[in-house]
């Protein structure tokens, strides 16, 4: 498990600058979803976080070590994205595995790694199986697979359950948050779906142009929403 730190941490695309010093610490196995309308930074905090993204300014540490210029692989974290890449010619055995492609175990302790990730996500009985022959929640389950095989110290979410259907939704919400309860790795979660940060988070992070504009747990959003964006966003009362 690992906490985050950012630090006044900015983000510059030439002269643009889309992320303007954010300061906040995710704790330990804490549970942070970050809303905010399009185009405010969300995916360009979560990018800098997992190391897609280079920082142009601030400081990133994960479990107290400043990351700021570390590989992402080696950064220890996951990331999980909306378009979730699985690949279609290799069984759900190959597809989790894939998450260790890099890692120096060997092929008895990957398997073990495999099953163990198998069987926390329900996937026991398709490992042999093409993602072909899979439900939509199967394949958001090996997604998270890949990810989660690696035992990774915190998970990125980039709104990963918008290109579901309502049901698909919900189930894969109750999921990840049994995930999160059964692990209790860090999560910082991404989303525009009020119903998704108001029952997931343990504390939501409202970005607005690059800041952020208000963090605290959802009833304290909801109870006091900064501004008229977030009151409509949470559905608090006018
Ligand atoms: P969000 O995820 O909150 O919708 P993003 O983090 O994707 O927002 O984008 C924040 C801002 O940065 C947007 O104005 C977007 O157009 C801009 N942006 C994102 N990626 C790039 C890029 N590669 N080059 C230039 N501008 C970018
Ligand atoms: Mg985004």
């Amino acid at each position: 498990m690992a906490n985050i730190e950012l630090q006044g941490l900015v983000k510059r695309y030439g002269k643009l600058d889309v992320v303007h010093g954010i300061d906040l610490t995710i704790a330990d196995g804490e549970f942070v979803v970050f809303v905010g309308p399009s185009g405010c930074g969300k995916s360009t905090t979560l990018r800098m976080i997992a190391g897609l993204e280079d920082i142009s300014g601030g400081t990133l540490r994960i479990g107290g070590e400043v990351v700021n210029e570390r590989e992402p692989k080696q950064r220890n974290i996951a990331m999980v994205f909306q378009n979730y890449a699985i690949y279609p010619h290799m069984s759900v055995r190959q597809n989790i595995g894939f998450g260790l492609y890099t890692s120096k175990l060997s092929q008895v302790d990957k398997d073990k790694r495999i099953d163990e990730t198998a069987q926390i996500l329900g996937l026991t009985d398709y490992l042999a199986r093409r993602p072909a022959a899979l439900s939509g929640g199967q394949r958001q389950r090996v997604a998270i697979g890949r990810a989660m095989v690696r035992n990774p110290s915190a998970f990125l979410f980039d709104e990963p359950l918008s290109n579901l259907d309502a049901q698909l939704r919900t189930q894969m919400r109750i999921e990840i948050k049994r995930l999160h309860q059964r692990l209790g790795t860090t999560i910082v979660y991404v989303t525009h779906d009020q119903v998704e940060a108001m029952t997931m988070a343990d504390r939501i992070v409202v970005m607005k142009d690059g800041h952020i504009l208000q963090a605290g747990t959802p009833m304290d959003i909801y109870e006091n929403p900064a501004d008229v964006f977030t009151a409509r966003f949470i559905g608090s009362p006018s």
